[in-house]
């Protein structure tokens, strides 16, 4: 890419962040900002409307092609809309359909499954999940069982996914199935699109410790698939399962996420009073702290913006959006952790009925359930998408060699 092509981009991205603040503060109706910024649990009706207020800003798949509906958006773009979202604590972006399988259908998938499923997750119609992780495949995902037999015109599936995210939403699971034991265990695995109406799916809650229902565990038993919802060929599935990877992790909303975090660490420690008099931010030792997390935030920042360069260029080494998930979910991490101390005994307290029903003061500030609530539900932000250490395994490969 030529220089003066990186800079178009990079004044796009600044156009996009823009037009994004002007969204939160104009279009973006009162009560689900609120409720966002209190970080109360959103329903799935929340999510349909958040989506396709996106939608209508052509923005949930701007990092399409343009010929399946897309804005055919560069790295830098995509990058500065997720990380301008989170900066100003709007909802998650459901990524399962624009993000992650929408790809894979429209660069692996038949004309059919492209005119069937693509335009019903551009509109949000259909609701997707995830069915990669198994009990013994998280990190180790190519270990997986739950198997996929051919019977004529379909597959018979059975086995068991585990941690599936909004299963209990879902319309469809894209799914990771065995198809052959033979040779390495990535070599028999195939993608499957399977509708999670069919006979034989249940669907067991899991309730995470912040006390919600976030993921489940889905159970399938000789569950019949059409074979034309296999994608691309059998048996070639690991491929199209490592593509989505990639994107999952490139993810400019732990940037973002991590920015909104410290700005409110430094709002509540100038808030809040230590016995004695003064404020909390001018104590050292939190002032130390919050230098370190403004320094690590710069850093993470700087290896975002030359990751997506980078990204733009062909120059990448495999190894950036590892570096990007470890940096920013471990950063956002430490930063919550001096959240809740500053909180003192309202960051203790957890109250979800208070974080939901206003006539229950919460202790401490009006957002202070909720800020325990995220602490809480983040300390998985470590193990989902790829664990730390894992990600410091492909580091290791990618950068050292090793
Ligand atoms: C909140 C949440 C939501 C999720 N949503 C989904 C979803 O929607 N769909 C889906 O398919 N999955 C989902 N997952 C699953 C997630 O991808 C896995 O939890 C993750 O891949 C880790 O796998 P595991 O839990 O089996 O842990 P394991 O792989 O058993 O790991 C256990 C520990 O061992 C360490 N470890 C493992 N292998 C190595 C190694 N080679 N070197 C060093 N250390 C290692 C890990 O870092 C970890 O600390 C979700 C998980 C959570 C917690």
């Amino acid at each position: 890419m030529t220089a003066s092509a990186v800079a178009t981009a990079r004044s796009r991205a600044q156009g996009l962040r823009a037009d994004i603040r002007r969204f939160c503060e104009e279009v973006l109706p009162a009560s689900l900002r609120q409720r966002s910024e209190r970080h109360q649990v959103l329903d799935k009706a929340d999510y349909l409307q958040w989506m396709r207020l996106l939608q209508q800003q052509g923005w949930v798949v701007g990092h399409w092609p343009q010929a399946y509906g897309g804005a055919g958006w560069s790295a830098l773009e995509r990058f500065a809309f997720e990380d301008e979202l989170a900066r100003h604590g709007c909802p998650w972006v459901i990524p399962f359909g624009v993000k992650y399988v929408g790809p894979v259908i429209y660069t692996y998938g038949s004309e059919a499954q492209k005119r069937r499923f693509l335009p019903r997750i551009v509109s949000s119609e259909d609701f997707w999940a995830q069915g990669y992780s198994e009990p013994g495949a998280g990190s180790d995902l190519a270990a997986l069982r739950t198997e996929a037999v051919r019977d004529g015109g379909h597959y018979r599936v059975s086995g068991q996914k585990v941690w599936t995210t909004y299963a209990q939403w879902a319309d469809w699971l894209f799914c990771l199935v065995r198809t052959s034991r033979d040779g390495r265990p990535q070599d028999g695995i195939s993608f499957l699109l399977i509708d999670m109406r069919s006979p034989g799916i249940t669907v067991k809650p899991i309730r995470t410790m912040d006390g919600y229902h976030h993921v489940n565990e889905v159970w399938l038993d000789d569950v019949r698939v059409p074979v034309d919802n296999l994608v691309g060929t059998e048996g070639a599935g690991w491929a199209y399962a490592k593509f989505l990877l990639r994107n999952e992790r490139s993810a400019g909303a732990i940037v973002g996420m991590a920015h909104h975090v410290l700005q409110r660490l430094k709002r509540l420690a100038a808030e809040t009073c230590v016995p004695g008099g003064g404020a909390w931010i001018d104590q050292p030792s939190l002032r130390q702290r919050l230098g370190e997390f403004e320094l690590r935030f710069l850093a993470l920042e700087a290896a975002a913006y030359q990751a997506m360069e980078a990204v733009m260029n062909g120059a990448e080494s495999g190894a950036e959006a590892a570096l990007i998930k470890v940096r920013g979910t471990e950063l956002y991490q430490d930063i919550a952790e001096t959240l809740i101390d500053t909180l003192g005994p309202a960051g203790v307290a957890y109250d979800t009925a208070a974080l939901h029903h206003a006539g229950l003061p919460p202790l401490g500030p009006d957002d202070a359930g909720g800020i325990v609530k995220e602490h809480l539900y983040n300390r998985a932000a470590t193990v989902f998408g790829g664990s730390s250490e894992v990600q410091r395994n492909i580091l290791a490969k990618a950068v050292l060699g090793l």
